[in-house]
Protein backbone atom coordinates (compact mmCIF):
# COMPACT_ATOMS: atom_id res chain seq x y z
CA UNK A 1 0.00 0.00 0.00
CA UNK A 2 2.83 2.50 0.79
CA UNK A 3 4.58 1.73 -2.56
CA UNK A 4 1.34 2.75 -4.40
CA UNK A 5 0.67 5.80 -2.36
CA UNK A 6 3.92 7.18 -3.24
CA UNK A 7 3.60 6.40 -6.76
CA UNK A 8 0.62 8.24 -7.12
CA UNK A 9 1.97 11.48 -5.71
CA UNK A 10 4.68 10.69 -8.77
CA UNK A 11 3.61 11.78 -12.12
CA UNK A 12 5.12 11.01 -15.63
CA UNK A 13 6.99 13.45 -17.52
CA UNK A 14 4.43 14.65 -20.24
CA UNK A 15 8.02 14.63 -22.68
CA UNK A 16 9.55 11.54 -22.24
CA UNK A 17 7.31 9.24 -20.36
CA UNK A 18 9.20 8.42 -17.31
CA UNK A 19 7.71 8.26 -13.87
CA UNK A 20 10.24 10.55 -11.75
CA UNK A 21 9.60 13.82 -9.86
CA UNK A 22 9.03 16.82 -11.90
CA UNK A 23 11.28 19.74 -12.05
CA UNK A 24 9.26 21.83 -13.91
CA UNK A 25 5.39 21.85 -13.80
CA UNK A 26 4.30 24.86 -16.28
CA UNK A 27 0.80 25.38 -16.83
CA UNK A 28 -0.09 22.08 -15.14
CA UNK A 29 2.31 20.15 -17.57
CA UNK A 30 4.85 18.12 -15.71
CA UNK A 31 8.60 17.73 -17.00
CA UNK A 32 11.49 16.07 -15.88
CA UNK A 33 14.88 17.44 -15.41
CA UNK A 34 16.81 15.27 -17.63
CA UNK A 35 13.59 16.94 -20.78
CA UNK A 36 13.99 20.36 -19.37
CA UNK A 37 17.73 20.13 -19.47
CA UNK A 38 18.02 18.79 -23.05
CA UNK A 39 15.45 21.79 -23.95
CA UNK A 40 17.84 24.34 -22.40
CA UNK A 41 16.20 25.63 -19.99
CA UNK A 42 18.11 24.07 -16.64
CA UNK A 43 19.66 27.47 -15.88
CA UNK A 44 16.33 28.80 -14.66
CA UNK A 45 16.11 26.34 -11.66
CA UNK A 46 12.95 24.82 -10.84
CA UNK A 47 9.46 26.58 -12.45
CA UNK A 48 6.47 25.88 -11.55
CA UNK A 49 3.45 27.91 -12.50
CA UNK A 50 1.14 29.07 -15.21
CA UNK A 51 2.31 29.84 -18.40
CA UNK A 52 1.17 33.40 -18.75
CA UNK A 53 2.63 36.65 -20.42
CA UNK A 54 1.24 39.91 -20.33
CA UNK A 55 3.10 42.10 -23.23
CA UNK A 56 3.35 45.79 -22.00
CA UNK A 57 5.57 48.05 -24.73
CA UNK A 58 4.88 51.39 -22.90
CA UNK A 59 2.88 53.71 -24.81
CA UNK A 60 6.67 55.40 -25.82
CA UNK A 61 7.83 52.29 -27.05
CA UNK A 62 4.47 51.18 -28.45
CA UNK A 63 4.06 54.62 -30.90
CA UNK A 64 8.29 53.80 -31.74
CA UNK A 65 7.58 50.57 -32.91
CA UNK A 66 4.41 51.61 -35.12
CA UNK A 67 6.72 54.32 -36.22
CA UNK A 68 8.98 51.96 -37.55
CA UNK A 69 6.46 49.57 -38.55
CA UNK A 70 4.85 51.99 -41.06
CA UNK A 71 8.54 52.80 -42.23
CA UNK A 72 9.27 49.27 -43.31
CA UNK A 73 6.15 48.80 -44.66
CA UNK A 74 5.86 52.01 -46.78
CA UNK A 75 9.48 51.22 -47.94
CA UNK A 76 8.49 47.70 -48.91
CA UNK A 77 5.89 48.72 -51.19
CA UNK A 78 7.02 51.52 -52.32
CA UNK A 79 10.12 49.33 -53.18
CA UNK A 80 7.82 46.75 -54.80
CA UNK A 81 6.69 49.43 -56.86
CA UNK A 82 9.84 51.24 -57.79
CA UNK A 83 11.19 48.01 -59.16
CA UNK A 84 8.12 46.90 -61.50
CA UNK A 85 8.07 51.11 -62.91
CA UNK A 86 12.16 49.96 -63.71
CA UNK A 87 10.69 46.50 -65.28
CA UNK A 88 8.06 48.35 -67.50
CA UNK A 89 10.50 51.34 -68.36
CA UNK A 90 13.20 48.62 -69.35
CA UNK A 91 10.86 46.59 -71.55
CA UNK A 92 9.68 49.94 -73.51
CA UNK A 93 13.24 50.43 -73.91
CA UNK A 94 13.70 47.11 -75.53
CA UNK A 95 10.83 47.55 -77.74
CA UNK A 96 11.96 51.38 -78.82
CA UNK A 97 15.71 51.48 -78.57
CA UNK A 98 17.09 55.00 -77.52
CA UNK A 99 20.80 55.87 -77.40
CA UNK A 100 21.36 54.90 -73.97
CA UNK A 101 22.51 57.88 -72.14
CA UNK A 102 19.07 59.58 -73.22
CA UNK A 103 17.29 56.70 -71.75
CA UNK A 104 19.50 57.14 -68.45
CA UNK A 105 18.92 60.68 -68.72
CA UNK A 106 15.44 60.18 -68.61
CA UNK A 107 15.42 57.66 -65.88
CA UNK A 108 17.05 59.98 -63.69
CA UNK A 109 14.71 62.48 -63.95
CA UNK A 110 11.57 60.15 -63.72
CA UNK A 111 12.74 57.78 -60.97
CA UNK A 112 13.51 60.33 -58.26
CA UNK A 113 9.94 61.94 -58.62
CA UNK A 114 8.31 58.49 -59.05
CA UNK A 115 9.89 57.27 -56.14
CA UNK A 116 9.23 60.20 -53.80
CA UNK A 117 5.46 60.41 -54.48
CA UNK A 118 5.03 56.55 -54.22
CA UNK A 119 6.59 56.92 -50.89
CA UNK A 120 3.92 59.87 -49.44
CA UNK A 121 0.94 57.96 -50.99
CA UNK A 122 1.99 54.71 -49.35
CA UNK A 123 2.60 56.32 -46.22
CA UNK A 124 -0.69 58.55 -46.07
CA UNK A 125 -1.82 55.05 -45.59
CA UNK A 126 0.96 53.19 -44.44
CA UNK A 127 1.99 54.63 -40.91
CA UNK A 128 -1.41 55.66 -39.79
CA UNK A 129 -2.41 51.54 -40.50
CA UNK A 130 0.44 50.32 -38.74
CA UNK A 131 -0.12 52.47 -35.69
CA UNK A 132 -4.08 50.94 -35.65
CA UNK A 133 -2.38 47.37 -35.96
CA UNK A 134 -0.04 47.98 -33.71
CA UNK A 135 -3.00 49.01 -31.08
CA UNK A 136 -5.71 46.46 -32.17
CA UNK A 137 -4.10 43.44 -33.67
CA UNK A 138 -1.04 42.81 -31.11
CA UNK A 139 -1.38 40.01 -28.23
CA UNK A 140 -1.64 42.01 -24.99
CA UNK A 141 -1.44 38.79 -23.33
CA UNK A 142 -0.34 35.01 -24.24
CA UNK A 143 -1.06 32.27 -22.32
CA UNK A 144 -1.22 28.39 -22.37
CA UNK A 145 -4.09 26.16 -20.76
CA UNK A 146 -5.29 22.23 -21.65
CA UNK A 147 -2.98 22.36 -24.42
CA UNK A 148 -4.05 25.49 -26.50
CA UNK A 149 -2.58 28.66 -26.63
CA UNK A 150 -4.49 31.17 -25.24
CA UNK A 151 -4.40 34.87 -26.74
CA UNK A 152 -5.79 38.05 -25.41
CA UNK A 153 -8.32 36.14 -22.62
CA UNK A 154 -9.71 33.63 -24.99
CA UNK A 155 -10.09 35.87 -27.68
CA UNK A 156 -8.20 33.33 -30.44
CA UNK A 157 -7.87 29.94 -29.21
CA UNK A 158 -5.00 27.99 -30.97
CA UNK A 159 -4.32 23.94 -30.32
CA UNK A 160 -0.50 23.85 -29.80
CA UNK A 161 -0.72 20.64 -32.54
CA UNK A 162 -1.63 24.02 -35.11
CA UNK A 163 1.18 25.82 -34.17
CA UNK A 164 4.73 26.69 -35.17
CA UNK A 165 7.22 29.01 -33.15
CA UNK A 166 10.30 31.20 -34.73
CA UNK A 167 12.92 33.69 -33.29
CA UNK A 168 13.37 35.93 -36.07
CA UNK A 169 17.10 37.41 -36.21
CA UNK A 170 16.83 40.26 -38.71
CA UNK A 171 13.25 41.53 -38.45
CA UNK A 172 10.66 40.01 -35.65
CA UNK A 173 6.90 40.99 -36.76
CA UNK A 174 3.48 39.74 -35.30
CA UNK A 175 -0.06 40.48 -36.55
CA UNK A 176 0.60 44.16 -35.02
CA UNK A 177 3.97 45.01 -37.38
CA UNK A 178 7.33 44.68 -36.66
CA UNK A 179 9.21 45.32 -34.08
CA UNK A 180 12.64 47.08 -33.73
CA UNK A 181 15.66 45.53 -35.15
CA UNK A 182 17.35 43.22 -32.44
CA UNK A 183 14.20 42.53 -30.50
CA UNK A 184 14.31 39.24 -29.16
CA UNK A 185 11.20 37.93 -29.60
CA UNK A 186 9.49 34.04 -29.90
CA UNK A 187 6.51 34.16 -32.87
CA UNK A 188 4.25 31.50 -32.81
CA UNK A 189 2.42 31.32 -35.76
CA UNK A 190 -0.91 29.48 -36.80
CA UNK A 191 -0.41 26.73 -39.21
CA UNK A 192 -4.22 26.29 -39.79
CA UNK A 193 -4.78 28.10 -42.97
CA UNK A 194 -8.62 28.66 -41.62
CA UNK A 195 -7.38 30.72 -38.34
CA UNK A 196 -4.35 32.56 -39.43
CA UNK A 197 -2.46 34.85 -36.77
CA UNK A 198 1.01 35.40 -35.49
CA UNK A 199 2.15 36.05 -31.81
CA UNK A 200 5.29 38.09 -30.26
CA UNK A 201 6.18 36.73 -26.73
CA UNK A 202 9.19 36.07 -25.00
CA UNK A 203 9.83 40.37 -24.52
CA UNK A 204 11.77 39.69 -21.13
CA UNK A 205 14.97 37.11 -20.88
CA UNK A 206 13.54 34.80 -18.25
CA UNK A 207 9.79 34.38 -20.29
CA UNK A 208 12.05 34.36 -23.10
CA UNK A 209 13.50 30.88 -22.02
CA UNK A 210 10.27 29.32 -20.73
CA UNK A 211 8.65 29.88 -23.61
CA UNK A 212 11.49 28.52 -26.11
CA UNK A 213 11.83 25.49 -23.48
CA UNK A 214 8.24 24.68 -23.13
CA UNK A 215 7.41 24.95 -27.11
CA UNK A 216 10.65 22.66 -27.34
CA UNK A 217 9.40 20.10 -24.49
CA UNK A 218 6.22 19.83 -26.36
CA UNK A 219 7.66 19.58 -29.84
CA UNK A 220 5.46 22.28 -31.07
CA UNK A 221 7.20 22.48 -34.66
CA UNK A 222 10.26 25.14 -35.36
CA UNK A 223 10.47 27.48 -38.15
CA UNK A 224 14.04 28.31 -38.69
CA UNK A 225 14.76 31.95 -40.11
CA UNK A 226 14.56 32.31 -43.18
CA UNK A 227 17.96 33.54 -44.80
CA UNK A 228 17.68 36.51 -46.46
CA UNK A 229 20.35 35.71 -48.66
CA UNK A 230 18.53 32.73 -49.70
CA UNK A 231 15.72 35.15 -50.92
CA UNK A 232 17.17 37.15 -52.58
CA UNK A 233 18.85 34.65 -54.77
CA UNK A 234 15.77 33.10 -55.83
CA UNK A 235 14.10 36.48 -56.03
CA UNK A 236 16.54 37.66 -58.12
CA UNK A 237 16.79 34.83 -60.38
CA UNK A 238 13.46 34.46 -60.95
CA UNK A 239 12.90 38.03 -62.05
CA UNK A 240 16.23 38.12 -64.39
CA UNK A 241 15.40 35.01 -66.54
CA UNK A 242 11.61 35.16 -66.32
CA UNK A 243 12.11 38.81 -67.83
CA UNK A 244 14.85 37.60 -69.99
CA UNK A 245 12.88 34.44 -71.02
CA UNK A 246 9.71 36.48 -71.69
CA UNK A 247 11.55 39.44 -73.59
CA UNK A 248 13.10 37.27 -76.01
CA UNK A 249 9.81 35.31 -76.85
CA UNK A 250 8.68 39.23 -77.15
CA UNK A 251 10.86 39.44 -79.31
CA UNK A 252 10.06 36.74 -81.81
CA UNK A 253 6.80 37.02 -81.21
CA UNK A 254 6.85 40.92 -82.05
CA UNK A 255 8.81 40.60 -85.68
CA UNK A 256 6.60 37.62 -86.51
CA UNK A 257 3.22 40.10 -86.32
CA UNK A 258 5.03 43.34 -86.83
CA UNK A 259 3.75 44.83 -83.49
CA UNK A 260 7.20 45.53 -81.33
CA UNK A 261 5.10 46.25 -78.08
CA UNK A 262 5.07 42.51 -77.48
CA UNK A 263 8.47 42.52 -75.77
CA UNK A 264 6.49 44.84 -73.05
CA UNK A 265 3.83 42.23 -72.75
CA UNK A 266 5.57 39.41 -72.66
CA UNK A 267 8.55 40.39 -70.72
CA UNK A 268 6.45 42.05 -67.98
CA UNK A 269 4.69 38.78 -67.97
CA UNK A 270 8.06 36.48 -67.72
CA UNK A 271 8.87 39.00 -64.79
CA UNK A 272 5.91 37.93 -62.70
CA UNK A 273 5.89 34.24 -63.58
CA UNK A 274 9.46 34.37 -62.74
CA UNK A 275 9.03 36.27 -59.15
CA UNK A 276 5.96 34.26 -58.28
CA UNK A 277 8.20 31.27 -58.78
CA UNK A 278 11.14 32.87 -57.15
CA UNK A 279 8.72 33.59 -53.85
CA UNK A 280 7.62 29.57 -54.42
CA UNK A 281 11.59 28.49 -54.29
CA UNK A 282 12.28 30.28 -51.86
CA UNK A 283 8.94 29.41 -49.32
CA UNK A 284 11.07 25.41 -50.13
CA UNK A 285 13.98 26.15 -49.29
CA UNK A 286 13.92 27.75 -45.73
CA UNK A 287 10.84 26.49 -44.39
CA UNK A 288 10.63 23.45 -42.51
CA UNK A 289 8.99 20.47 -43.52
CA UNK A 290 6.50 20.13 -40.76
CA UNK A 291 5.17 23.15 -41.93
CA UNK A 292 5.47 22.88 -45.34
CA UNK A 293 3.12 19.88 -45.47
CA UNK A 294 0.70 21.12 -43.14
CA UNK A 295 -0.06 24.20 -45.73
CA UNK A 296 0.70 22.85 -49.04
CA UNK A 297 0.26 18.70 -48.48
CA UNK A 298 2.26 16.29 -49.59
CA UNK A 299 3.94 16.09 -53.20
CA UNK A 300 3.97 12.81 -53.43
CA UNK A 301 0.03 12.99 -53.94
CA UNK A 302 -0.66 14.87 -56.82
CA UNK A 303 -3.00 18.00 -56.12
CA UNK A 304 -5.32 18.47 -58.74
CA UNK A 305 -6.57 21.96 -56.51
CA UNK A 306 -3.58 23.46 -56.69
CA UNK A 307 -2.68 22.44 -60.19
CA UNK A 308 -6.43 23.54 -61.41
CA UNK A 309 -5.50 26.84 -59.83
CA UNK A 310 -1.76 27.01 -61.22
CA UNK A 311 -3.26 26.81 -64.71
CA UNK A 312 -5.79 28.97 -64.33
CA UNK A 313 -3.93 31.56 -62.73
CA UNK A 314 -1.17 31.25 -65.57
CA UNK A 315 -4.01 31.71 -68.40
CA UNK A 316 -5.29 34.88 -66.77
CA UNK A 317 -1.87 36.64 -66.25
CA UNK A 318 -1.32 35.41 -70.01
CA UNK A 319 -4.22 37.03 -71.28
CA UNK A 320 -3.96 39.76 -69.90
CA UNK A 321 -0.36 40.31 -70.85
CA UNK A 322 -1.45 39.26 -74.71
CA UNK A 323 -4.83 40.81 -74.85
CA UNK A 324 -3.12 43.99 -75.74
CA UNK A 325 -2.42 42.33 -79.14
CA UNK A 326 -5.44 41.33 -79.88
CA UNK A 327 -8.18 38.98 -78.63
CA UNK A 328 -7.07 35.68 -80.52
CA UNK A 329 -3.41 36.66 -79.34
CA UNK A 330 -4.58 36.89 -75.51
CA UNK A 331 -6.21 33.16 -76.15
CA UNK A 332 -2.70 31.89 -77.57
CA UNK A 333 -0.30 33.88 -74.57
CA UNK A 334 -2.98 32.53 -71.81
CA UNK A 335 -2.61 28.88 -72.98
CA UNK A 336 0.89 29.13 -73.28
CA UNK A 337 1.41 31.12 -69.82
CA UNK A 338 -0.67 28.45 -67.96
CA UNK A 339 1.52 25.17 -69.78
CA UNK A 340 4.58 27.60 -68.37
CA UNK A 341 2.53 28.11 -64.91
CA UNK A 342 2.14 23.79 -64.64
CA UNK A 343 6.14 23.31 -65.19
CA UNK A 344 6.84 25.66 -62.99
CA UNK A 345 4.44 24.14 -60.54
CA UNK A 346 5.50 20.94 -60.97
CA UNK A 347 9.28 22.15 -60.74
CA UNK A 348 8.28 23.49 -56.98
CA UNK A 349 6.92 20.32 -56.07
CA UNK A 350 9.49 18.44 -57.08
CA UNK A 351 11.60 20.45 -54.72
CA UNK A 352 9.54 19.92 -51.79
CA UNK A 353 9.46 16.25 -52.03
CA UNK A 354 13.29 16.42 -52.58
CA UNK A 355 13.28 17.92 -49.57
CA UNK A 356 11.01 16.04 -47.60
CA UNK A 357 13.24 12.90 -48.53
CA UNK A 358 16.60 14.81 -47.31
CA UNK A 359 14.41 14.99 -43.60
CA UNK A 360 13.98 11.89 -43.59
CA UNK A 361 17.00 10.62 -43.46
CA UNK A 362 18.55 13.52 -41.62
CA UNK A 363 15.65 13.92 -39.43
CA UNK A 364 17.56 16.24 -36.60
CA UNK A 365 18.65 18.78 -39.05
CA UNK A 366 15.45 20.20 -39.75
CA UNK A 367 13.29 20.83 -36.58
CA UNK A 368 13.81 21.87 -32.75
CA UNK A 369 12.69 18.48 -31.31
CA UNK A 370 14.68 16.77 -29.31
CA UNK A 371 15.14 12.90 -29.28
ZN1 LIG B 1 11.23 13.81 -19.33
Amino acid sequence: MMNGDELDTRQACVSCGAAVEPFWVLADRPYCRECVTRAGGAELGQVIHPLVENVQLGCGMAIVTALWSGLVLTLTMSGVLVLMFLAINFFGFMARPVPLQQFGEQLARVLPLFGGFTFAFIGVIGFPLSLFSRQTKSASQLSISEGSLIVNNRFVVLPLSECAWATPQTLAADDGGCYLPKTRVIVISSTNPKSPGNYACGFTDETYRIWKTFLTLERVPFKAPGSPKVWCIWLAGGASIGSLLGSLVGFGAGELIGKPAAVIAFGFAGFLDGVLWGVLRAMVATTSTEILRRSLGDPATFNWRQATLTALAGFALGFKSGAMLGFTAGVVTGLLNSVIGLLLYWNVSRAMADRFQTTQAFPDTDSAELR
